[in-house]
């Protein structure tokens, strides 16, 4: 792992080590500046020049900007990140008219395998800490505060960039406390996705913050979910499914199930009919969003006009569905694309 922790990694005690000749009330002041500011030390223009300079010697950033790519007229922005270890993962930053949305990795790689997947394809390199998970937000933040046409604020944080977010619990709770506790971001604005690692779901259920749970279902038998997401075998549909129910019943959250069509594999009439038997008891919404070509993976997504008759379909069985407007795809941001090349 690290050599250095970040500066996201370091606790109020470790600043405090750090300050041990300043007075007491520099911890929050630089606390305040690291989360509530998104500011580095160096920019802290409010502590002495000799300290600020320490501070920037001693909290390096984690995450290193390998390349930042930029789509749909400036509203997209990808970066590739080095980790200090060499480890590399992507964040990608979307402005929308009601919100700004940061998706961020949880895992350097992912070790689910799902088969239309890009970082899937690539396999796992390994979990990210706390800080690293909370950096990706800061540098977004910062972008977002420079944005052309006027400061925007992230109001949303999607757990949709690489890895599996709930295969690394331990880093990824903490992370969720400091951006709602310290960075200020609400629960119900962050989103944890998972292909549906049922111990995780559980766990999430007995927290105190009611985050948002979004689960990729993408299939609604085990058959053809099996041959999309290995990890159905081991949670399979009924399992999956109970632990939903629960987390809904914990939290009083809406669940929303992620559907990527596949042509001819998972946009037909019994497919839709298939997700309608287990969205309408549970109240889900379904976000829908056409396969993104990915190298290792022949089938494309649907075409327009079969994602509209799918949505058409599962409305008329009493689910509420949205299509997903498609981000990012010409800059290799798009969902399921995100592999981390240099
Ligand atoms: N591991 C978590 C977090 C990744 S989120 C999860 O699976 O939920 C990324 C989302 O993009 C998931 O819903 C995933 O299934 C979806 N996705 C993966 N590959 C895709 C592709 N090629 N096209 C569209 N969506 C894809």
């Amino acid at each position: 792992m690290n050599s250095v922790p970040g500066p996201y990694d370091a606790t109020r005690e470790r600043l405090a080590d750090l300050m041990a000749d300043q007075p007491a009330y520099r911890v929050g002041q630089v606390w305040r500046g690291l989360h509530v500011n998104a500011r580095r030390p160096a920019e802290m223009t409010e502590l002495p020049p000799l300290l600020r300079k320490r501070l920037d010697s001693s909290l390096p950033p984690a995450l290193q900007p390998i390349s930042e790519s930029v789509s749909d007229k400036g509203e997209t922005v990808k970066w590739l990140f080095a980790l200090q270890d060499g480890a590399r993962v992507e964040t990608v930053l979307m402005h929308y008219r009601d919100r700004t949305t940061v998706c961020v990795s949880s895992q350097a790689g992912c070790a689910m395998r799902c088969s239309f997947c890009a970082t899937g394809q690539a396999g796992f390199t390994r979990h990210l800490s706390a800080g690293e998970i909370v950096e990706q937000v800061v540098a977004a933040i910062r972008q977002a505060k420079a944005h052309p046409t006027g400061e925007r604020r992230v109001s949303n944080v999607v757990f949709m960039g690489m890895g599996e977010p709930l295969a690394n619990y331990d880093r990824l709770w903490p992370a969720i406390v400091r951006l709602h506790d310290d960075i200020g971001i609400s629960a119900r604005h962050l989103t944890v996705s998972t292909v549906g690692v049922v111990p995780g779901i559980r766990r999430l259920a007995t927290e105190k913050l009611p985050v948002n749970l979004a689960v990729s279902l993408h299939a609604a038998n085990d058959r053809l979910r099996e041959s999309l997401v290995p990890l159905n075998k081991r949670y399979p549909l009924s399992v999956l499914t109970e632990a939903c129910r629960s987390y809904v019943a914990a939290k009083g959250r809406r669940l929303s199930f992620e559907w990527a069509l596949i042509d001819g594999v998972n946009d037909r009439a019994e497919d839709a009919a298939e997700l309608a038997a287990i969205a309408v008891p549970l109240a889900a919404h379904v976000n829908l969003i056409p396969l993104n070509p990915t190298p290792g993976y022949a089938v494309v997504g649907s075409s327009p006009g079969r994602v509209r008759q799918f949505r058409d379909g599962l409305t008329d069985l009493g689910v509420k569905a949205t299509i997903r407007r498609n981000r990012g795809s010409d800059i290799d941001a798009a969902c399921g694309q995100l592999a981390a090349r240099a």
